[in-house]
């Protein structure tokens, strides 16, 4: 029995975990924080008001305030078992990344004290010169600071050994740059209410004091028991299985998704579940996805800050509990070839402070018109910024997916559904088209709109579709941190948002509201008509008739992030004051970066997994195949074995198929190392462009023949574990 072969008993004599009683969630739902309530039972009523006050308006509070907000946090921390506090932030790298500093401080010989002050709540130091800074941060100022965001609870990180508190912050550089993902978030859903609020002005919402993008993420990912990934080098260090031939039964059935979750998996996502609620998360859904042994969870819809911060931390947790279930969640776009990839869907919407959703098309007709407007707003956004939002959501693990026939294609387009395309199209053509009775309402003199929500109709391959009161833009990939995205989308619709509402202004001037409304929203409507789609995303025609409208189809990487180095693209961050020309450069370095060292590693993974574990394992049948030929031979000699020559000579093809199968596999690898070398001397863009023409497909090859080598050998010499295992057997 080979290693494989006995890790697949292990698997099928697992026995099941027991799971305890579930709480009421209501009971113990963000125990772990720091919230507002937590707050309220141990700061003084000036103090929590100056909090308060502070959020809404953003006037900071002062440092008596903040000492005793940070007496309480730590007390209440150091309750729940706390010994270190940690400033939590997200690099631009993706992860998150925290540098943890005890509470204690001496008093007197040998003797400590539990202390923590407002300024090391609010600002904290940690070593931060390995950090990628992307050239921002030079050596003379090689500080980087982290910086409390209040808007965000602090909470309690468990390990086994210890509790501590986390203080969700941003990251910034001594001159005030961001280094990190969380402070453009911030920055633009500012930028975008401000732009909001005049719009809503125009409306004679003047009570409006702050509005904010809202976000929901649809969080896929696969799970894979714990063994076969030990036993998986490419797993473990990048995250995708960079061969494998494909199990002869892969997602062709669909059984998957409409199937009973697996009984080890609830158990998982039972235990997920809880410790999201203990952190405030507000997991709503769980289920089985597409692919074998894909899921996906989706919590109730927050604030795209504080549903930013909650996804990362989802995913932390995600990783951590199955580690307790014996399981690995994969979060990797694509953790396996040939079959569907993990998205995370970013629903998006804008809502005011009465709890307005902005994109809900309201009751009256007014309200509809408003509706309208921000609507036409979003698509001038997204047609004009698309390579934007492409180059958002652009990395190594996301251009597997993109344009493979499950996920979005790399075009950008939106979905509005038939009724709100009639409607827009009878606007913009000035009420001369007919339409039913049903979908508007006395359009030829009042010309006002009737929309009608639960008619939106749904269309699950659009890049960014509308769903009836909030936008799904669907290529975000599943590892992705969605700060940067959301930040994308906040920027573009702000923009856009300005130019709505000063072009609302200027028809004001000779226009009553509704008709200085209705000309806008048909104007900007018919600019920026071409981003509309309503087909099949995924189809081949879909792809030519995108080119012949001119939309932007980028496949690789690096060309996608050259978006953020665009003069007009720098111009729209800049004069939004969400990123400055030298914060978004030294983006676009950081993650051409990242794709070449991902590039890198897995390049070097399969060299060494071909040459260590496919290779030898070849070698192995090959001689079991060369004695087994020769014995045969010398039987037939000797004692006149009667083989039909055809038989005889198939025992020599199978050896000859082989071995050339084992020297296809090695020529190309050796090819691979050239070319590892040659690219050596590249960086940046170069480098990547070599990358994406050259060593992707060489990879893509190589795979071809060690998956066709894996399908001849025999099963006792193959240790990887299978496709059809990995994806099957739990
Ligand atoms: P789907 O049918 O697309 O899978 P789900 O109901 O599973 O839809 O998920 C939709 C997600 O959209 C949920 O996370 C939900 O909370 C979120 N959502 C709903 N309304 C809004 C909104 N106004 N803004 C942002 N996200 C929203
Ligand atoms: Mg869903």
């Amino acid at each position: 029995m080979c290693v494989r072969q006995k890790v697949m008993d292990k698997i099928e004599s697992r026995p099941l975990g027991k799971v305890e009683k579930p709480k009421k969630v209501s009971g113990y739902f963000g125990s772990h924080t720091f919230n507002i309530r937590a707050m309220q039972k141990r700061v003084s009523k000036k103090t929590l008001a100056a909090f308060r006050h502070w959020l809404a308006e953003g006037i900071t509070i002062s440092v008596h305030e903040a000492d005793e907000i940070a007496g309480a946090m730590k007390d209440w921390a150091v309750e729940k078992g706390a010994v270190y506090y940690a400033h939590w932030f997200q690099p631009m790298t993706g992860l998150t990344a925290e540098k943890h500093d005890s509470f204690i401080s001496l008093q007197g010989a040998g003797q400590v004290t539990e202390k923590f002050s407002g300024s090391r709540l609010i600002l904290g130091e940690p070593d931060a010169s390995s950090f990628p800074s992307g050239g921002i941060r030079s050596t003379f100022e090689a500080r980087g600071y982290t910086a409390w965001d209040p808007s965000s609870p602090a909470f309690i990180s468990e390990t086994q050994l210890g509790r501590t508190l986390c203080i969700p912050s941003i990251f910034v550089s001594y001159h005030g740059y961001a280094l990190d993902k969380k402070l453009p978030l911030l920055r633009s859903d500012e930028v975008l209410s401000k732009a909001a609020i005049k719009l809503l002005k125009l409306f004679n919402r003047k009570e409006v004091k702050k509005v904010v993008s809202t976000c929901g993420p649809e969080q896929e990912y696969f799970l894979l028991d714990h063994n076969y990934y030990k036993l998986r080098p490419d797993l473990i260090l990048t995250g995708r299985t960079l061969i494998g031939a494909s199990s002869p039964k892969g997602q062709q059935l669909e059984d998957q998704y409409f199937g009973s979750i697996k009984e080890r998996v609830l158990n998982y996502m039972e235990e997920v579940s809880v410790e999201a609620y203990k952190m405030g998360i507000p997991v709503a859904t769980r289920h089985n996805e597409v692919a074998p042994h894909q899921f996906e969870f989706a919590p109730i819809f927050e604030e795209s800050n504080i549903a930013a911060d909650h996804n990362q931390l989802l995913m932390e947790i995600m990783k951590k509990v199955a580690l307790r279930h014996d399981l690995v969640c994969l979060l990797h776009e694509k953790p396996f070839a040939g079959i569907n990839g993990s998205g995370k869907h970013v629903n998006w919407s804008i809502a005011d402070d009465q709890g307005n959703n902005l994109l809900n098309p309201g009751q009256t007709p007014q309200d509809n018109l408003q509706f309208l407007a921000i609507l036409v707003a979003v698509l001038r956004a997204v047609n004009r910024h698309a390579d934007l939002l492409r180059a958002s959501i652009a990395s190594a693990g996301n251009e597997h997916r993109l344009g493979a026939n499950e996920a979005p294609p790399a075009i950008v387009s939106v979905f509005l559904g038939e009724q709100l395309t009639n409607i827009l199209d009878t606007i913009e053509n000035g009420a001369k088209h007919k339409v039913s009775k049903k979908d508007i309402i006395d359009l030829g003199v009042g010309r006002l709109p009737k929309v009608n929500k639960d008619a939106t109709d749904r269309n699950r391959t659009s890049t960014f579709a509308f769903t009836g009161t909030k936008f799904e833009f669907r290529a975000v990939g599943s590892s992705q941190n969605i700060s940067w995205p959301l930040t994308v989308i906040n920027t573009i619709i702000a923009d856009s948002l300005n130019y709505v509402a000063a072009e609302i202004a200027r028809e004001l001037k000779s226009k009553d509201l509704d008709s200085a409304v209705i000309s806008v929203i048909a104007m900007v409507a018919k600019e920026n008509k071409q981003i509309r789609f309503e087909g099949n995303n995924y189809s081949p025609e879909w792809v030519r008739e995108a080119a012949e409208r001119g939309l932007p189809n980028v496949a690789a990487t690096a060309e996608a992030l050259a978006a953020f180095t665009t003069r007009e693209n720098i111009e729209i961050f800049e004069k939004q004051g969400v990123l400055s020309q030298d914060e978004l450069m030294a983006r676009y370095n950081i993650w051409v970066e990242m794709y070449n060292i991902v590039l890198t590693i897995e390049a070097n993974t399969l060299r060494e997994m071909v040459d260590s574990i496919v290779v030898p394992a070849g070698f192995e049948y090959q001689g079991q195949l060369a004695e087994n030929l020769e014995r045969i031979s010398r039987l037939r000699d000797k004692i006149g074995l009667n083989i039909d020559d055809k038989a005889f000579d198939d025992l020599k093809g199978h050896l000859a198929d082989v071995t050339n199968k084992i020297y296809y596999v090695r020529k190309n690898t050796q090819s691979l190392v050239k070319l590892l070398d040659k690219a050596k001397s590249l960086e940046g863009k170069e480098k990547a462009e070599v990358y994406f023409n050259e060593l992707k497909p060489l990879m893509e090859h190589i795979r071809k023949h060690s998956d066709d080598l894996e399908c001849v050998i025999a099963d006792e010499h193959w240790d990887l574990p299978k496709y059809r295992e990995m994806l099957f057997v739990m």
